[in-house]
């Protein structure tokens, strides 16, 4: 079944296709793809989402003039099918660099995350995980801005230092919690009593979850009744066989919480209306956006590890080539 185009409104069964044609059964090529015989295939509501036209490259990208960001492989030149969604870039006033992160994925992920899932209210408290990486040190900003009490957490003294914390007419945190450094992350340290005595003595209204695990735990006794939990990532749980579990989920019963995941990739839509929101606010000072820049292609892989024991500071961006 084939998609004819990109849709824009409601679908139609004549929007696709049912085309017939040979397959070659070779396995194909690469230690981790297999070949399948499907006996069943799931029909779900997200599939809507994957039919939006956003940019569509027609012809050969050599006559592509400007720039796009999308998503391409860790190499120096990439041939993108036609079918791939880029997004042009119409505004070339910002570092280039901020298209990995402010004005690209990270960015639509703490903007939707925030608003759309964690719905907040002037006067809300809210505390972030992983404050002061690529998403988090936006849900900050994105939360004092809109008039919330907000405490973040980080994994290093240089995170303070480098961070947006630094500048603290700009800096997002009322609080910042400190915990021991990389790879000891704040689930290993952060107690109940740390976060209700200190930080939340009326409890918390909104948690963006970065981080999962003992975090997770913690929070959930301190949430304050009707608060939302927003799901973004549990990265202390990418990497583990057997995730430490999270015995206080019992709590979003009595507290009537409300924790609800999401995939960025459902809010591409909002693209142009979040480049709106944030553009203005970069120009005028109220955003601030803190980089970790590696350079080479071959310092890559040491930097993708670094996320997972708190290496890096700020957005981590691969720099291959300045022109
Ligand atoms: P960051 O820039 O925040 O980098 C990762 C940070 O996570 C590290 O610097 C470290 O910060 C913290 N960390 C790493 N390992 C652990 C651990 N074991 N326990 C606790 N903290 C740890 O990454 P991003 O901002 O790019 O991503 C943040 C989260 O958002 C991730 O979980 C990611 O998967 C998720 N995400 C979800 C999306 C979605 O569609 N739902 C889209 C994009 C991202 P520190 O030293 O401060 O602890």
């Amino acid at each position: 079944v084939i998609l004819k185009d990109y849709i824009t409104e409601l679908f139609k069964e004549s929007d696709m296709d049912i085309v017939e044609g040979a397959i070659t059964l070779e396995l194909p090529e690469g230690p981790n793809e297999v070949l399948l015989k499907n006996l069943y295939l799931s029909c779900d509501p997200y599939m809507r989402n994957r039919m939006n036209k956003i940019l569509k490259i027609e012809g050969p990208a050599t006559l592509l003039v400007g720039y796009v960001w999308g998503f391409t492989k860790w190499e120096e030149y990439s041939f993108v099918p036609s079918s791939r969604i880029l997004f042009k870039i119409e505004h070339t006033d910002v570092p280039l660099s901020y298209y990995t992160g402010i004005l690209g994925m990270p960015g639509i992920t703490a903007y939707s995350g925030f608003f759309e899932v964690g719905l907040p209210k002037k006067g809300d408290k809210v505390y972030v995980s992983a404050a002061s990486g690529a998403v988090g040190q936006l849900v900050g900003q994105f939360a004092k801005l809109s008039g919330c009490y907000v405490v973040g957490s980080a994994g290093s003294k240089d995170k303070f230092r480098f961070s947006v914390f630094v500048n603290t007419s700009k800096s997002f945190a009322n609080n910042l919690i400190l915990h021991a450094s990389p790879p000891l992350h704040l689930n290993a340290y952060l107690s109940t009593t740390i976060l209700q005595i200190r930080y939340f003595p009326e409890g918390i209204d909104i948690y963006f979850e970065n981080v999962g695990g003992k975090t997770l735990n913690a929070v959930l006794l301190n949430m304050r009744i009707n608060g939302r939990i927003v799901v973004c990532g549990m990265i202390s749980q990418y990497q583990s066989a057997q995730p430490e579990g999270v015995t206080n989920l019992k709590k979003l019963i009595t507290k009537r919480i409300r924790m609800q995941g999401f995939v960025v990739r459902d809010y591409y839509p909002m693209y142009p209306k979040y480049l709106e929101y944030v553009l203005t606010k970069i120009k005028e000072g109220d955003i601030v956006y803190v980089e970790d820049i590696v350079e080479g292609l071959e310092n890559g892989p040491a930097a993708l590890v670094g996320l997972f024991n708190g290496r890096n500071v700020g957005k981590q961006v691969l720099l291959v080539s300045r022109e």
